[in-house]
């Protein structure tokens, strides 16, 4: 490989950066949102991920990816970690992990799964759970661009108290017209909510998504059989496979 490759390489998005904790903020009682600083972060666009690297004193290793929860801007990155039963780094990174501590992380990773801020037409964002989270980067992005793009997003979450980022969406929804956003409950819902608890279905991507005679561009994010399900009905409905872009949340890396 040329010298200039591998410097770049070294330098770019594969290049591991020691990032730092610099505040936290937990969005549910199991789940956190995680302020790093990481010099030199070359930006990112809304969708992205990036590794997450951690090594212990003996030199063991364990990564994981994980979504982008901000819109680029300087040397801060917002993640959104939840914590899984048993899960080795998730409950490292909500629990233990305290500011000022050193982290490693890798990226920006993926260029497919993006929304990119010059864009107009209508966008259909449907998140499961944590999926929420490369989203609300989408949503922040296209604020900071001061984007016209119509943006729907249907968001699944099991209980009212699985909710992230629920004042942000709330005031933005407020001051927004160009953004709706409509939260559906699989399990438990809250008090005069008139839509019985049921997993997103056909029904609620037809209400509250767009007609797919409008082409919007369609991101899907979530736990692995949230996303394959969603994506079958969005194409069942008539949306164009090709523009239904998904991100699956599945286990990801492994120990070192
Ligand atoms: C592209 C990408 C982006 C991601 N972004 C995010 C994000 O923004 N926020 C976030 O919280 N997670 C995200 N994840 C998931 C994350 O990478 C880890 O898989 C997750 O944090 C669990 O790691 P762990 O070390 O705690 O669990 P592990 O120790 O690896 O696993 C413990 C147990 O949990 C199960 N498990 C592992 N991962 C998951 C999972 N994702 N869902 C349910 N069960 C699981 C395992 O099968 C095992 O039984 C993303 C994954 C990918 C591939």
């Amino acid at each position: 490989m040329a010298r200039a490759a591998v410097s770049g390489r070294l330098t770019g998005r594969l290049a591991w950066r020691v990032a730092r904790l610099v505040d936290h903020r937990d969005e549910t009682p199991t789940a956190r949102t995680l302020v790093l600083a990481v010099p030199g972060w070359p930006g990112h666009l809304p969708g992205q991920h990036v590794d997450v690297r951690l090594t212990a004193a003996d030199g063991y290793t364990a990564q994981r990816s994980y979504s982008i929860a901000s819109a680029a801007g300087g040397d801060r990155l917002e993640l959104t970690v939840q914590q899984v039963p048993d899960g080795e780094v998730s409950a490292y990174l909500t629990q233990t992990y305290a500011i000022g501590d050193p982290v490693e992380v890798r990226g920006p990773v993926g260029g497919w799964f993006v929304w990119h801020p010059t864009g107009s037409g209508p966008v259909l964002l449907v998140a499961g759970g944590s999926g929420i989270v490369p989203l609300r980067a989408m949503i922040r992005a296209r604020a900071a661009a001061a984007s016209q793009a119509p943006f729907r997003l249907l968001y699944s979450v099991r209980t009212p108290q699985d909710v992230y980022y629920a004042e942000e969406l709330r005031t933005r929804t407020r001051s927004d017209a160009g953004l709706a956003v409509t939260v559906s409950y699989s399990r438990r819902v809250p008090p005069g909510h008139r839509r019985p608890p049921a997993r997103l279905g056909a029904a609620d991507l037809r209400r509250a998504g767009w007609p797919p005679e409008q082409a919007p561009a369609c991101f899907v994010c979530g736990p692995t059989g949230f996303v394959e399900s969603v994506a079958d009905t969005l194409v069942s409905l008539g949306h164009d496979p090709g523009i239904v872009k998904t991100e699956r949340f599945g286990p990801s890396g492994g120990g070192g």
